[in-house]
């Protein structure tokens, strides 16, 4: 298995947000204006936010009645499940490649928003659809009494195939703030859930298309087809800086009341945004709270991490069965192979579904354990530069690829 070194553990940069959602004029208020007799003595309640459309999610292992849906066939499937993970995109390649000492590491790990978009297309071209990580695989009770995971048959749009998406590290760091990336969610005046950040000039942009999550939001509103189920993706976080662009970590360095009156308002601000991205088919798994090598940490520091993570991710985001490795580092020497402690208290914890990063969508069902381990595929700039072939089935690197933005580096596919 590829070996996937990350660049995330870049230093801690001391960082404050001003709390700030891009408040904008109400909406409304450009009307005629009545003379002030006139006005009614009880004011009419006050101009509500707009009311979200209604979001349909439905579980993909149940085959529709009459196996039809919106004059659409189903059929079942049992094949490979596709599954390909993202970082954060990069909105504004200048600053994320001004040829400082982060931007080599960027290249290699993230895709630019334009990259992202013609990525998104060609899969729903080549006839992929989105389905949840946690619809490809249940927990059962086997022959001999003992719970085991076994991965459902999915009833999908005739000829269709599934892709699982997930996007590691949806925490803003500051890093990111600095290179050309948006800096937190926010919900838009329309309810929906936009980026706010700023641009190249410094001044504030709130927008759904500069940011992977509203970006693929507007992707399946415009093609409902290719998210038959509503799903969207699984959003794997950290908890050290924070979540989805909001300070909701604590310090182990100081802690006074001013710093946890602030975090518990970030915890506050947050939770609308929790609550929209869940409605709107998105899920989210464990990145441990550190970023923590699970492959040479002690099991003390995983457990410590682990009941951090729920401490200060899980009680906002709610229980997960899906840990993402960070590095894509597998514990116990290999986890396919062996059990060892860390992977048993890792699952004692209620974790199912180990993800990993390789070449190619492996996964495997333990057999001694009640766990399944699954590698992903990475579209970012190595593969983009490198791996050309092994993702045809997805894209052609060639016509993704943003040659002109990024830094003049290595391209296998252009010698
Ligand atoms: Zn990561």
């Amino acid at each position: 298995m590829q070996r996937f070194v990350s660049m995330l553990l870049l230093p801690l940069l001391l960082f404050s947000l001003t709390a700030c959602g891009g408040s904008a004029p109400a909406p409304g208020s450009d009307g005629p204006s009545q003379p002030e007799a006139e006005a009614p003595e009880t004011a009419e309640t006050p101009e509500a936010p707009e009311e979200p459309a209604p979001y349909t999610i439905l579980d993909p292992t149940v085959m529709p009645e009459g196996g039809i849906r919106d004059g659409v066939t189903y059929a079942a499937y049992d094949g490979i499940v596709e599954h390909l993970f993202f970082h954060p995109v990069i909105a504004y390649p200048e600053l994320a490649f001004d040829g400082d000492k982060q931007a080599n590491g960027l290249d290699d790990f993230m895709v630019t928003v334009d990259e992202y978009n013609k990525i998104l297309q060609s899969v729903y071209d080549k006839g992929y659809v989105l389905v949840d990580i946690a619809d490809v695989w249940s927990e059962t009770t086997g022959e001999d009494g003992q719970p085991k995971m076994v991965r459902n048959t999915l009833y999908l749009p005739e000829g269709k195939k599934p892709l699982i998406l997930s996007y590691d590290d949806t925490n803003y760091y500051p890093y990111m703030l600095e290179n050309g990336l948006t800096y937190k969610l926010i919900i838009g005046d329309d309810g929906k859930i936009a980026s706010w950040g700023r641009n190249p000039q410094g001044g504030e942009v709130i927008s759904r298309d500069l940011d992977a999550i509203p970006i693929l939001d507007k992707f399946v509103e415009a093609h409902p087809d290719f998210s038959p189920f509503g799903a969207k993706g699984c959003l794997s976080l950290t908890g050290y800086e924070g979540i989805l662009g909001y300070r909701t970590q604590t310090d182990t360095q100081s802690w006074t009341e001013a710093q946890e009156a602030n975090r518990q308002k970030e915890r506050e601000a947050v939770k609308p945004i929790i609550a929209e991205l869940k409605r709107t088919g998105w899920t989210f798994g464990s990145h441990t709270w550190g970023h923590l090598r699970l492959d040479s940490k002690s099991l003390e520091s995983i457990q410590a991490d682990t009941q951090r993570w729920a401490d200060e991710v899980e009680s906002l985001v709610g229980p997960t069965t899906i840990l993402f490795y960070p590095h894509g580092a597998r514990p116990d020497g290999n986890d396919w192979k062996n059990t060892g402690p860390v992977f048993q208290y890792l699952q004692s914890q209620g974790f199912r579904v180990f993800c990993s990063v390789g070449v190619e969508s492996f996964s495997y069902i333990k057999k001694d354990i009640c766990a399944v381990i699954c590698d992903r595929l990475h579209p970012d700039g190595t593969t983009l530069r490198h791996s050309r072939e092994r993702y045809l089935q997805f894209y052609d690197a060639k016509d993704i690829m943003d040659v002109d933005v990024r830094p003049q580096r290595e391209i296998s596919w252009a010698s």
